[in-house]
């Protein structure tokens, strides 16, 4: 174990975090098209079962349904089984290099190893589904509901015909649904490859601490621009100690779930694991 921590990369912080990013980043472009295509395929159903020959008629069909077509878990579980055990082999094999480990994508840890990440990731969506869901609600059905109230409100004043009401809903959704597909993606991409990071450094049972990394000036992170939050670039905690983002807000890891969706969305900190 000594001697394995003796040839620990030594990556400097801002490599740590460009390598990191390159990862998160392609994920995020990879899943904003998966849940694009969920979203389409909703739209299709609700559409499809949307068959008033009014206007009315056609827009309180669709508002009445639009519950009914989509389970964001499986979702939730496709992004999270594909990032978390990625991110947590990177963090271990940092640590504890090894041959055998892969890189990048790759993912050729030990097979119960994997497993054991895939599983945690599994449970962590079903603990926490419930405040993946509400750090994204601006996005959520009850925006569809108001779009198609409000198209259908101005399909009626012009005298459109259900023809013309449904490609300008439809048109409007496409654009919502693209914002959304990018807000829950880019949203819990980071989230999973924070709380992949933690397993796969508390999988070493190395003693570690930790570093809070910010990106200043980097699209508009909070976290690196707001005078708040000057103590957090470079804070060091130990491994399961809290990072204090600000007074009274604490957190295991950047993207921590208990965090307000404000401190989630839109950051694209990260954190780097070093052994004591
Ligand atoms: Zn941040």
């Amino acid at each position: 174990m000594s001697q394995a921590s003796q040839t620990v990369f030594t990556l400097n912080p801002a490599q740590y975090v460009k390598a990191v990013d390159q990862l998160r980043k392609g994920f995020i472009a990879q899943f904003t098209k998966v849940i694009k295509a969920d979203f389409k395929a909703e739209q299709n159903k609700l559409f499809k079962t949307a068959t008033s020959n009014t206007v009315e008629g056609k827009a309180d069909q669709i508002i009445n349904n639009v519950d009914r077509f989509y389970d964001p878990t499986i979702v939730y579980e496709r992004m999270y089984v594909a990032v978390y055990p990625v991110l947590a082999e990177r963090e271990f094999d940092k640590l504890l290099p090894s041959k055998n480990m892969g890189r990048g994508f790759e993912r050729k840890g030990s097979a119960e190893q994997v497993a054991e990440w895939e599983r945690a990731a599994l449970q962590f969506v079903a603990d926490d589904l419930g405040s993946m869901i509400t750090a994204v609600e601006a996005f959520s059905h009850d925006v569809v509901v108001r779009h198609t109230r409000a198209i259908a409100e101005k399909a009626v004043k012009q005298g459109w015909g259900t023809g013309k009401f449904a490609s300008a809903l439809r048109a409007d959704l496409d654009t919502l649904d693209l914002m959304r597909s990018i807000r829950i993606a880019r949203t819990e991409i980071l989230t999973a490859a924070s709380v992949g990071t933690h397993a796969g450094a508390v999988s070493t049972g190395l003693k570690l601490s930790k570093t809070w990394l910010t990106v200043p000036g980097n699209g508009g992170d909070r976290h690196g621009e707001d005078i708040a939050y000057s103590g957090l670039n470079n804070q060091t905690v130990g491994r399961d100690e809290l990072f204090t983002l600000t007074a009274g807000i604490t957190a295991q890891t950047p993207h921590d779930i208990s965090l307000p969706g404000s401190e989630r969305i839109n950051c694209v900190c990260s954190h780097l694991y070093t052994p004591i």
